[in-house]
């Protein structure tokens, strides 16, 4: 062949890498575009093949590194990625329910995934049913020949609530559907959600996985093969894409998952322990407090407790002082998610949500980040001065 023009040898270039590179990092693999030697590869390609590679969308070697990774830390033996927590909820709603059929989630579910059921129930003749978390074995009273699908979320990421998911999943198995956790407060660490009964363990990757504020994504994990290939379809279908920046990120924070979990955890306890004792917080609902509804169930089943937790204050304050101790916080910064190194606080008016929730006083959800606990004290102090004014 003629030497190439300048515009053919700026796209192609001669270099063929030699094998043997070796780094601790991942690689990244930027791909819409998947290469086949030949043909008859291309013909033979399956696009569920994690041994395989057939276009970006369906996976590359740094996806399928992550999903692998990611099915470690749970227990299970799959994993899916998805391009947000939402996305991953919805991607198993739409995989497992069709019209005719019934779906069961929490009064405290993630409230997204609420709006996700109230969608099905209004637009796709499914049939959305809420029901207390802390009903345990009384939801087998609820499960109908219809039920396919029974979330259950571990803990209520706003009113802490700690369902009881083995008696759930023993209902519900009893009656053939399937039990959907959202285990994304552990972050897989502190729950084991398929030695408690799931059959489906979704992470919202873009809390303590990413544990930098930085990316969305999601994951649904499993253990049986057929039932992976069953999400595995609605994936395909839907086109959930990740970005393989994004993927590396969650990489790079994975390595240091446990030791930020842990000290999350710790400085949460020593925060959550100087607030109790404080005259204007009512009730502390964090899960390793006596105070939260589920305690036992935590202790039972849980090993460890993270940075996120809630708690009331008492109801003589009203919902515009404690926006102005809100306010008033300067380390604490106001605003969703969590799982990342700085703080958070966020206040929330349950009334208005759950008309039979039984606190009167206004809810205050912390995330508590890597600051030191002392500091974080002091900033809360100074703040709740501000309340009674
Ligand atoms: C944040 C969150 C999600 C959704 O994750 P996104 O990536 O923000 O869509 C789902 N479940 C729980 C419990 C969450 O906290």
């Amino acid at each position: 062949m003629k030497k190439p023009a300048p515009s053919t040898s700026i796209i192609h270039d001669p270099y063929t890498p030699p094998d043997g590179f070796s780094a601790f990092p991942p690689a990244i693999h930027h791909a819409s575009t998947v290469l086949f030697p030949n043909v008859a590869a291309m013909r033979s390609g399956d696009w569920k093949s994690k041994q395989a590679y057939t276009y970006g969308l369906h996976g590359t070697p740094t996806t399928f590194t992550l999903e692998a990774r990611l099915a470690a830390i749970e227990g299970g033996a799959h994993g899916l990625l998805a391009p947000s927590g939402l996305a991953a909820i919805a991607m198993v709603d739409m995989a497992l329910l069709k019209a005719g059929d019934d779906v069961l989630m929490p009064q405290n579910v993630y409230y997204p995934n609420s709006e996700m059921g109230s969608w099905l129930a209004r637009d796709f003749g499914v049939s959305a049913r809420y029901y207390d978390p802390l009903i345990g074995a009384g939801i087998a009273e609820l499960i109908q020949p219809n039920t396919k699908l029974v979330w259950a979320e571990a803990p209520g990421s706003v009113t802490m609530e700690v369902p009881d998911v083995p008696a759930i999943a023993a209902a519900a198995h009893a009656k053939g559907a399937l039990v959907a956790l959202d285990n994304t407060w552990s972050a897989g660490l502190a729950l084991k959600g398929f030695d408690v009964g799931a059959d489906i363990v979704l992470q919202a990757l873009t809390k303590y996985q990413s544990g930098g504020s930085d990316l969305l994504m999601g994951a649904v994990i499993t253990r049986d093969r057929a039932l992976n290939d069953r999400i595995a379809m609605a994936h395909m279908r839907l086109g959930m894409g990740v970005s393989a920046d994004d993927a590396y990120l969650v990489m790079r924070g994975l390595s240091s998952l446990k030791v930020r979990f842990d000290a999350h955890d710790a400085g949460a306890r020593a925060v959550a322990t100087w607030l109790q004792a404080r005259p204007e917080v009512t009730r502390m609902l964090h899960p390793a407090f006596a105070d939260c509804p589920g305690h036992d169930v935590w202790q039972r089943d849980f090993t460890g407790a993270g940075g996120l937790f809630s708690f009331t204050l008492d109801e003589r304050y009203t919902e515009q002082q404690t926006d102005r101790f809100v306010d008033a916080l300067t380390l604490f910064k106001i605003g969703y998610s969590w799982g990342g190194a700085h703080s958070l606080v966020m206040p929330y008016n349950v009334q208005r949500m759950r008309p039979n929730w039984p606190d009167k006083g206004t809810l205050v959800r912390l995330h508590i980040g890597l600051e030191d606990p002392q500091d974080l004290i002091a900033d809360l102090a100074q703040a709740l001065a501000e309340l009674g004014k």
